[in-house]
């Protein structure tokens, strides 16, 4: 099958471009991951389902695809909350750490090809500090903390495109800090007295935030790396300082050769987020409208724009699913009764024809910088196609195309086919009770060919009745 070449956005150079990675067909891929101290939110998922989708995507393309996605074990956060509670931070970073895994995989998400910890890297770390200390591009303080000195990369806010000035003139060193200038960033900080730290040579300390991406890049996947992710708050400053470390350290630029960066979940225009308390946690949320809608929703818009949570924006996503899903059902069935078409129609070539483009389609778009709210519509104009043959009797062919693109397409979105082909046994009872329910209906009694409808219902198997003719298919 014809596939159409891919084409990405990157942030930082602000174009949209054939996609070329370092080394074809490996794809080495990036996600910053989750700070595991509280129950995942819409707004963590978010990020989660795209870039597993991105990555499906890509394999089918035919590219090799590693994909790291770290966790954040150690932070003031994590450490916060242990305190609360009179426990370990370790014992707070692994009951978050599954609970988000747990979650990701409610939502179809799949495990990255390596999942590192902050807290197994540290060397990695100290090496990459100690390095750019060599370098002059970082500084220790008296107090044990180790500086970046911001002003020793003047490229620094090429990706943001903050300016450094800016920077400087709305912030101030606080007393004792030590810094030498308010934008440089910390990349080990001293210990605090009571809290976790590992020894280094500026003595016990932990690790700041922005070190921890760039050394397990640098170890899992070199200093070059095709594809880094994340939600759209991190461009500044965690991604500016990634960027800075990583090209100081290494001398090679550019660190990165497609930066994708994932818009908010927004509720009433305002960022999901725990501090708000206006989030919604995945389990919840995939309990209440089932998890496939949660994931139909997270694609809805373009992965650059905010999405904008609601329950009825979830709701319809779900519904939306439904008819996919329905109408797969319900071609089947179809196929199951028909033998096949030996001439096509002129209405048969026509639905044909629109079942084809709009698969063209779907994959144009996905090629297009992942435009999924495309790809979606594609499904919409299959899914319409194939409802079409049925209810009007058309060649059992053209529905044969129809099911074989919808469940290609939402095989390659992640959403789960429902097993089709009832087996043998149970097709030839259900056959035989909706053959006594029709002699039923003949003779007007409804009552018991109701009630032969709604106990099937309850059993998942869905009839229609389409004038004399009664069709039949298995719920997911
Ligand atoms: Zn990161």
């Amino acid at each position: 099958m014809y596939l159409p070449a891919l084409r990405l956005s990157d942030t930082l150079r602000g174009v949209k471009e054939e996609f070329s990675p370092l080394d074809p067909p490996n794809v080495r891929m990036y996600v910053c991951g989750p700070t595991v101290y509280d129950v995942a939110h819409i707004g963590h998922a978010r990020p989660a389902v795209f870039f597993d989708v991105v990555r499906s995507y890509m394999e089918r393309l035919g590219y090799r695809v590693s994909l790291v996605t770290n966790v954040t074990d150690i932070d003031d956060k994590i450490i916060k909350r242990a305190n609360e509670e009179g426990v370990s931070f370790r014992e707070v970073a692994e009951r978050y750490e599954r609970e988000y895994f747990e979650a990701m995989s409610m939502l179809g998400v799949s495990l990255p090809t390596v999942v590192p910890r902050a807290t197994d890297y540290i060397d990695d770390m100290i090496r990459v500090v100690e390095g750019l200390i060599e370098r002059g591009h970082a500084y220790a303080t008296e107090r044990g903390d180790v500086y970046f000195d911001v002003s020793t990369f003047p490229e620094y806010g090429k990706l943001s495109k903050v300016r450094v000035e800016e920077l400087v003139a709305g912030a101030r060193v606080e007393p004792g800090e030590g810094k030498r200038s308010p934008e440089d960033f910390a990349l080990w900080k001293a210990a605090a007295p009571g809290e976790p730290s590992w020894p280094s040579p500026w003595g016990p300390g932990r690790p700041g935030w922005h070190i921890e991406c760039s050394a397990m890049i640098l170890r899992l996947l070199g200093p070059q790396i095709d594809i880094h992710g994340g939600g759209q708050d991190l461009v500044f400053p965690h991604h500016e300082n990634e960027i800075a470390q990583m090209e100081a350290y290494t001398g090679k630029s550019p660190f990165v050769r497609y930066w994708m960066h994932v818009g908010l979940v927004t509720v009433k225009g305002e960022k999901m987020a725990k501090s708000l308390k206006n989030y919604f946690a995945v389990k919840v949320a995939a309990e209440e409208f089932g998890a496939e809608a949660l994931r139909a929703f997270l694609l809805s818009a373009h992965y650059r724009s905010p999405l904008e949570f609601s329950p009825e924006a979830v709701r319809a996503a779900g519904s939306r699913l439904e008819s996919w899903q329905s109408a797969l059902m319900r071609a089947e069935a179809y196929l199951r009764e028909s033998g096949p078409s030996h001439s096509l129609s002129s209405e048969d070539l026509e639905l044909r024809e629109k079942i084809l483009s709009a698969r063209a389609a779907f994959f144009d778009a996905m090629s297009d910088d992942f435009d999924t709210p495309k790809a979606l519509a594609a499904l919409d104009a299959i899914s319409a196609a194939a409802s079409k043959v049925t209810s009007e009797s058309l060649a059992p062919n053209v529905a044969a195309e129809a099911v074989a693109a919808l469940r290609d397409l939402m095989g390659v979105l992640g959403f789960e086919v429902v097993p089709g082909a009832a087996s043998a046994e149970l097709e030839r009872v259900v056959n035989l009770l909706v053959q006594v329910r029709s002699e039923l209906r003949r003779r007007k009694i409804w009552d018991l060919a109701d009630t032969i409808r709604s106990r099937l219902g309850e059993l998942g198997i869905r009839l229609e009745d389409r004038g004399e003719e009664t069709v039949w298919w298995i719920e997911g």
